[in-house]
């Protein structure tokens, strides 16, 4: 830790913003019971035959066929498209595209993770505008918005339901694309956490660990500003406590509470913020390895913290005391300190493997480390990141973590 600290360059400055654009869904329904509401919410937003997006998965289990049923009970008509794949390609979209078009649909509503969300936010905007995904890949702005979509997270999670963001995975040039756009924002959020009492124990703990990341991430990116700053030291508070006990406990309630509600206020706080190195580093990760996105973030996370704290260690010791790391009275350096051992701790509890550990290949990923550095910098967001860093730097930071 010292050692990074006397060898940082020093701290960038951070975009001084006249006003911030902030954009949440006009719409958000919060708490127990609020997947009860979608229909209600389709009626006032004047739908009259919504495509349910979502996985094979959450297809399987019955929660599709019962958010189909009670839409269907109110006399809105709508089908299930159950395409949606983790990672979302370019090829799941364009098979909701023809969907939405062979069912003469108005609307969307996307139930599961961040997968079906994103899924939903593609096909909306090929609805809307013409071209195919890989147009509108970031930096390209995107013209119309899409269709109505009200988004229902069954993860907590990706934020996706708040954000201005769609992941999407290129099926031809295999890059796990950002589209990023005001276009891209659901109608209305539902965020109900009874949807999340399924999780797993991974599933939590990785979704969790991309919440904290993008909590962390917004309040010291170069774009942070005094709004997201609120909900983003509110969400790392709460994920620090919270996600430990639902990952041990799945029953608990009150934590799945927590979880789901953080998720969401660390969703508009880096959709009005941007994230930063870790989720630039973690895309290529996700893509070639096939490793779930929380767990991509979960196993930079720590490292990368270490790599840019000095260059901002005001707001990361900010963080270390929102999030109970290190007291009210500690000195920056030592709160700084605190932080960075926490994560590498809680990645022990939350049994969060290494690149080697999870079973990549160690010739394949050491391979791929130039191509995944030059991907991570192309997709912008390290260059929100406090320091940012060069091309070699990011590839270093790729061998650091391989363990
Ligand atoms: P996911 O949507 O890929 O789902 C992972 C698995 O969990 C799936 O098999 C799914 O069926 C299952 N699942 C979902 N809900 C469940 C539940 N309640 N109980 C049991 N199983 C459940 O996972 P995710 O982490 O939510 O989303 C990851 C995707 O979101 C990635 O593609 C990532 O890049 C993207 N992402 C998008 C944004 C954004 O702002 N748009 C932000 C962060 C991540």
């Amino acid at each position: 830790m010292a050692k990074e600290l006397r060898k940082a360059p020093p701290a960038r400055q951070r975009v001084e913003h006249m006003t911030a654009d902030i954009r949440i869904p006009p719409i958000m329904k919060i708490g127990a019971g609020a997947f009860s509401e979608v229909p209600a919410i389709l009626a006032s937003l004047n739908c009259i035959c919504p495509l349910i997006v979502t996985d094979a998965f959450l297809a399987g289990c019955g929660l599709a066929e019962k958010l189909q049923d009670q839409i269907l009970a109110t006399g809105i008509q709508c089908e299930v498209f159950s395409g949606a794949v983790p990672d979302p390609t370019t090829d799941a979209v364009d098979q909701g595209v023809s969907a939405y078009f062979a069912g003469r649909h108005d609307s969307l509503v996307s139930l599961g993770g961040g997968s079906p969300i994103d899924t939903a936010k593609a096909i909306g905007l090929l609805v809307a505008n013409a071209g195919r995904v890989r147009d509108y890949k970031v930096p390209k702005p995107i013209p119309k918005a899409g269709p109505v979509h009200v988004a229902v997270p069954t993860t907590a999670g990706t934020g996706s339901e708040v954000t201005r963001f769609a992941v999407i995975s290129d099926s031809i040039s295999e890059e796990k694309m950002l589209i990023a756009g005001s276009a891209l924002m659901p109608s209305a959020a539902i965020v109900d956490y009874e949807l999340t009492m399924s999780m797993p124990r991974r599933l939590t703990a990785d979704t969790g660990t991309d919440s904290l990341t993008h909590a962390i991430e917004a309040y010291v990116s170069r774009r942070a500003n005094p709004f997201t700053d609120t909900f983003a030291l509110s969400a790392m508070k709460t994920i620090w406590a919270e996600l430990p006990i639902a990952f041990h406990q799945s029953d608990n309630r009150s934590a799945r509470e927590g979880m789901m509600l953080a998720a969401t206020l660390a969703g508009i706080a880096f959709s009005n913020a941007s994230v930063a190195l870790v989720h630039g580093m973690s895309r290529p990760i996700g893509f070639f390895f096939h490793v779930p996105h929380g767990l991509s973030n979960a196993m930079l996370l720590p490292t990368v913290t270490q790599f840019s704290a000095s260059s901002a260690a005001p707001r990361y010791a900010d963080c270390a005391r929102a999030m109970g790391i290190a007291a009210q009275t500690d000195a920056e350096f030592d709160a700084v300190s605190k932080l960075v051992e926490g994560l590498f701790r809680r990645n022990e509890e939350l049994e969060v493997p290494s690149p080697r550990s999870y079973g990549i290949s160690e010739a394949r990923y050491f391979e791929l480390i130039p191509t995944m550095a030059m991907q991570a910098l192309a997709s912008g967001s390290p260059q929100n990141n406090p320091r940012t860093p060069t091309e070699s730097e990011i590839e270093q930071l790729y061998r650091d973590i391989w363990k």
